[in-house]
């Protein structure tokens, strides 16, 4: 692996590569975007390249030299990754990482310290952390890697300098896959971007019998009856995650349908489909606050019948003219 080979993240490897050539690496990096675009595939590079025995042209690890080869292989003791014990980052682990931050390097140049999913740090671990970034030990380098900025102190924040990390097209994910020899088995609309719920999507091994089955429901149900919604959702809200796959299926294939609608010639989108996405965007939201499922999905599919049938308009005031939950 090398940086030409990561898809889609040219500018984050831009400035990574801007501060190590120009000899001014900072103290400490946040990388923060989407999940399973290639944030920690980036780090582990660029853990590389501060300690790459005869980098390629200056500017790619060799791959070859011991160092690189122990970065590679997850054993090299100046590369410290933390990450989340069950749902957090917790002060001890903090307080761990301090104690081997502090000491000189093993073997290395730069000691770098990964801190992945950052946002999970509770406030105590933040405060830490924050206390070394404040008065970083010397040779070392912190990479924070976070899918929600949001979610971290500012004064965190501020101490970082921020590598933007961004969706993936779908030729990305495509080339991605081709890279690793993997056959691609689901639509890549449905990873919506990332790589790594790609490779998820892509080993479920029924997704592609359910993707047909969500096509040939959609394909019913302008002529189905409430007799025939009722035993479908029946048979869907048994499975927690039949359920989410099977919203994340219609969403794509609607936002696939707005893209259509708006490349063809005359580029305007059919509202409907807008009201559809809404849709299936609301039911997320109301089965993540823990409504009742079965009610939901039949007042979404009963919704989408008559979307479907074009019995249902959006009005722009935001209220419609169908049933509500
Ligand atoms: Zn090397």
């Amino acid at each position: 692996m090398a940086f030409y080979d990561v898809k889609g993240q040219d500018r984050a490897i831009e400035l990574l590569l801007g501060s190590f050539l120009s000899q001014r690496v900072s103290h400490a990096y946040l990388f923060y975007g989407p999940e399973g675009v290639g944030k920690h595939k980036v780090a582990t590079l660029f853990a590389q390249l501060l300690n790459c025995e005869h980098p390629l042209d200056g500017k790619e690890p060799c791959q070859t030299c011991g160092s690189c080869r122990k970065i590679s292989s997850g054993s090299h003791p100046d590369i410290i990754t933390v990450k989340p014990e069950g749902a957090s980052i917790k002060i001890a682990q903090m307080r761990m990482m301090q104690e081997r931050a502090f000491y000189k390097c093993y073997e290395g140049r730069i000691k770098v310290i990964m801190v992945e999913e950052a946002q999970l740090l509770t406030s105590e671990a933040a405060n830490s952390l924050l206390k070394i970034l404040e008065e970083p030990p010397r040779d070392t380098l912190f990479i924070l890697m976070t899918q929600d900025t949001r979610k971290l102190p500012l004064t965190v924040l501020s101490r970082c300098q921020g590598i933007p990390f961004t969706w993936l097209s779908d030729d990305d994910i495509a080339d991605i896959f081709a890279q690793q020899g993997l056959e691609v088995r689901i639509p890549l609309v449905l990873a919506q971007g990332s790589m790594g719920k790609a490779l998820v999507l892509n080993e479920k091994t029924k997704l592609s019998a359910l993707i047909q089955e969500v096509g040939k429901m959609l394909a019913e149900l302008k002529n189905s009856g409430y007799h025939e919604i009722f035993s479908q959702v029946e048979k869907l809200e048994k499975d927690k995650e039949l359920v989410s796959l099977t919203l994340e299926i219609l969403a794509a294939h609607y936002r696939d349908q707005l893209i259509r609608e708006i490349n063809r010639p005359g580029g305007q989108n059919d509202t409907a489909t807008l009201f559809a996405l809404e849709e299936i965007t609301k039911v997320d939201y109301y089965l993540k606050s823990n409504a009742n499922t079965r009610l939901v999905l039949e007042v979404l599919l009963i919704n989408l019948r008559n979307i479907e049938r074009g019995e249902r308009g959006y009005n722009p005031d935001g209220k419609s003219s169908g049933s509500q939950i």
